[in-house]
């Protein structure tokens, strides 16, 4: 069973060894209470502004973009390993 973990695909850091990285609901203004958290490693979370990693939330889904050398088209994704905490906010969102 996967417990989640960080957001960053390939990153098999437990949730529980994770750090909370705040991101701000942009569709709906960066007020309101849309303070979301989405796990991250230590390693990710402090090199998220380097790595060119971005984590964003849209429609209450945690998503990644990758750097170029990753993804070379950059495409946002959903994270499919946000904890438990996350996956009741997302509803009917399913992946794999
Ligand atoms: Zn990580």
């Amino acid at each position: 069973m996967r417990d989640g973990g960080c957001a960053i695909p390939g990153c098999n850091v437990r949730a529980t060894w994770c750090e909370i990285h705040h991101v701000r609901e942009h569709s709906e203004g960066g007020e309101t209470s849309t303070d979301n958290g989405v796990a991250l490693c230590w390693f990710h979370h402090r090199t998220l502004e380097t790595s060119g990693w971005e984590v964003r939330i849209l429609n209450g889904v945690p998503q990644v973009r990758g750097p170029a050398w990753w993804d070379p088209h950059r495409r946002w994704r959903p994270v499919d390993n946000h904890p438990l905490w996350m996956r009741k906010r997302v509803g009917a969102h399913r992946t794999g």
